[in-house]
């Protein structure tokens, strides 16, 4: 008889903020069959050349797959689930004894699932009394989370991926998304070809997203502020100007406008100040004048920034201005980078933030406070990635737990924050691989955390669409999800009755209910419709966006066409920026060093890297330089160089790159001290954050080149 086929499974790519659906069919000896799934809204069944090699990518080969203890000794040894969470626990206990639970810190990964992000938050803002639990999403995409709060009164995305296919024109800013959101470029360029889409991509670096626009516009480093606020000053006098939206859901216009007229009065004075032709500046706003079906997208170029949430409240002051959000083909919109960075906000996964978008104020701390009962309860925000690291560099913070993330890579200063982590006197780490640069730095405990194809939950796209990633194989006998290690040790705390979890249904049960408690409908985030879902129904939960309150079964596709904002009077706020000029390299250190992310890698390679075609793309950590930068140093193609900055090093090979601005650089920052010998770029990267935000500017360090 025919052998049965093994049932497929559908789930979503771990990769980036696309959050694309995948079919998953087991191959029965560990491997997979791995499919686009046609019927996610996401993708549609695209997938990238990431996703489409995640089959290649699964094995036990470099697995950790038991629980690792470091003893009196100072080895790690083998150690079973009781003995690495008897060790946390009290470790733990003793450190929060002698020190307070300002002590203690979490340092997450928009790589984890939503029901081990809320574990997490609970654990240590309700049960441990300590704020300080930040991810690796600061990193990422706080500039917008920011932005979108001082606009919005909320961290909500107005739109939906399918305002892209009906756009009339896209602005990529700060994106090279044909490389690192791939398959939503496919959807910009079927868009282009079905209805004639204009596309203008806003960036220093000509890349593969660049060549492809209608206009390039190759600005200044950090300067986008200042051309969206000239492009602020030209609508205010263009017929594209709604000032019936302006004037029934917005405040701060006029002051904004001011604020705008005084850096940038006109295409002219723009175009100086961020070193573009006035044709071009000029083309550019008479573009977005003309077309009312625009959306303008914006990632890391804008996010990664020391002025990063003025820039985001610079673009969303042009569409304020327009009426043009939350409408058909219109809005603003922030690419994530992570595939879960939205769903970990969702449950605090900030510092800054508690549960379901809620703040520190004492009425929403008490609230929280109420509906966890919590004895430990957090009252005041705590430590933002980077000063996070600092803290536990000067010894203030003595016990951390990282969970799915990788810091000795992809922190800036990286060289640092590897010689803070051997200073811990507690060091967790949730990994799913044996060996990489974090695992290098001396950890106390390792523990062996359920990986991609195992992990049982959901995550959160861009365009706030919640999906269920799904298990389809076998999980190794000692390795667990990571919500199984919070609460085995929230157990051993004392703290077992509000942690009586069977499974992430439970969870997300949990997370559901407390989104609609004391809500009102005064909150962004409320997925209450899901707070008494049955097994069954979470297990079948469809891609859905939220918000879903209570009583709706369909989700939210897109906020605010009709004002209704989350601030206290429900209207939008214009924010004026403050004045900026172009960032600048400083003696001795010529260059402006841009990092970033190339096609076929993800962060620090520990799944991409397994897979030979994606190496193939790009073999080797590479510096780009422009050829009239490379030639006076004599370097050419091929040639190694060694960048340097005030925090470190890195030897890279050299491409030259006429898409390079003159006086920059560019290097990806996907190579680690495990896979590369010098190639590591975070150690380069200054600590220099966005003051509102706390998202670090990783795109401008002040570098310099030699021959190696
Ligand atoms: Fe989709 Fe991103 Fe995964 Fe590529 S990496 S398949 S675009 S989610």
């Amino acid at each position: 008889a025919p052998l049965a086929s093994p049932p497929s499974v559908k789930t979503t790519c771990p990769y980036c903020g696309v959050g694309c659906g995948v079919k998953a069919t087991p191959d029965g000896r560990g491997g997979a069959l791995i499919e686009g799934d046609h019927d996610h809204p996401a993708n549609l069944g695209r997938l990238c050349s990431k996703g489409a090699a995640l089959g290649e990518t699964l094995g036990l080969g470099t697995r950790l797959l038991h629980p690792m203890v470091r003893g009196a000794d100072g080895a790690l040894a083998r150690a079973t689930w009781d003995e690495a969470l008897d060790r946390i626990a009290s470790d733990l206990r003793d450190i929060i004894d002698r020190h307070g639970p300002q002590a203690v810190a979490f340092y997450l990964s928009g790589q984890l699932l939503t029901e081990d992000y809320y574990a997490a938050n609970k654990l240590a803002k309700g049960f441990l009394g300590t704020a300080n639990v930040d991810t690796n999403s600061r990193l990422c995409m706080s500039s917008s989370v920011a932005g979108h709060k001082r606009g919005f009164g909320s961290d909500t995305v107005p739109g939906s991926y399918e305002d892209l296919d009906r756009a009339d024109l896209i602005i990529l800013t700060g994106s090279n998304t044909a490389w690192c959101h791939p398959v939503l470029f496919r959807r910009m360029e079927q868009a282009r070809k079905a209805r004639g889409t204009k596309l203008v991509v806003i960036d220093p670096r000509r890349t593969d997203t660049g060549a492809e626009a209608d206009l390039f516009l190759p600005l200044a480093h950090g300067t986008d502020a200042l051309l969206f606020s000239g492009l602020l000053v030209h609508l205010a006098q263009s017929p594209a100007f709604d000032a019936a939206y302006v004037e029934a859901h917005t405040t701060g216009f006029a002051e904004a406008l001011e604020a705008a007229r005084a850096v940038a009065p006109d295409a002219e004075t723009t175009a100086r100040a961020c070193g573009l032709a006035v044709k071009d500046v000029e083309r550019f706003f008479a573009l977005f004048t003309e077309t009312a079906r625009t959306v303008t997208c914006y990632s890391q170029g804008v996010n990664q920034s020391a002025v990063g949430t003025d820039k985001v409240n610079a673009i969303l002051n042009c569409h304020l201005a327009t009426g043009r959000i939350g409408r058909e083909g219109m809005g603003p919109f922030s690419l994530t980078g992570q595939p879960n960075a939205m769903g970990g906000r969702e449950v605090g996964g900030l510092a800054n933030q508690l549960a379901a978008h809620m703040g520190f104020s004492p009425a929403e701390v008490d609230r929280v406070r109420r509906f966890w009962g919590a004895p430990h309860m957090a009252e005041h925000e705590g430590h933002k990635a980077v000063d996070m690291f600092a803290a536990i560099g000067r010894g203030e913070i003595k016990a951390l737990w990282v969970m799915g993330t990788n810091p000795a890579v992809s922190l800036p200063q990286a060289d640092a924050v590897r010689t803070a982590l051997e200073g811990l006197e507690l060091f967790v780490l949730s990994e799913n691989v044996v060996a990489n640069d974090t695992a290098a730095c001396r950890p106390h405990v390792m523990l062996p955390a359920a990986a991609w194809g195992e992990k049982d939950g959901t995550v959160t796209n861009s365009e706030r669409r919640i999906s269920r990633q799904r298990p389809f194989l076998p999980r190794p006998a000692e390795v667990r999800p990571d919500w199984w290690a919070l609460k085995g040790v929230a157990e051993r705390l004392g703290f077992g009755a509000a942690f009586q979890w069977r499974g992430p249904a439970d969870i997300f049960r949990e997370h559901a209910a407390l989104s609609g408690f004391e809500n009102g409908g005064t909150r962004d985030f409320d997925i209450s419709a899901f707070g008494g879902l049955s097994e069954t129904a979470y297990e079948d939960i469809a891609p859905v966006q939220w918000p879903v309150p209570a009583g709706r079964v369909e989700g939210t596709a897109r906020l605010f066409a009709e004002g209704g904002y989350f601030t206290p009077d429900r209207r939008a706020r214009f924010v004026a920026p403050r004045p900026v000029a172009a960032a600048e390299s400083t003696p001795p250190f010529p260059f402006l060093l841009n990092t970033g992310r190339i096609r076929d890698q993800w962060h620090t390679m520990t799944r991409t890297g397994l897979a030979p075609r994606l190496g193939a793309h790009i073999p080797a950590p590479f510096v780009a330089v422009h050829p009239d930068d490379a030639a006076p140093l004599g370097l050419a193609t091929g040639m190694l160089a060694e960048v340097t900055s005030a925090h470190g090093r890195a030897v890279l090979e050299v491409v030259v790159d006429a898409g390079q601005r003159q006086g920059t650089l560019f290097a990806p920052i996907h190579w680690s001290h495990a896979n590369s010998s010098d190639g590591r770029v975070g150690a380069l990267v200054h600590a220099v954050t966005d003051p509102v935000s706390g998202q670090p500017d990783a795109k401008a360090t002040p570098a310099a080149l030699a021959p190696y």
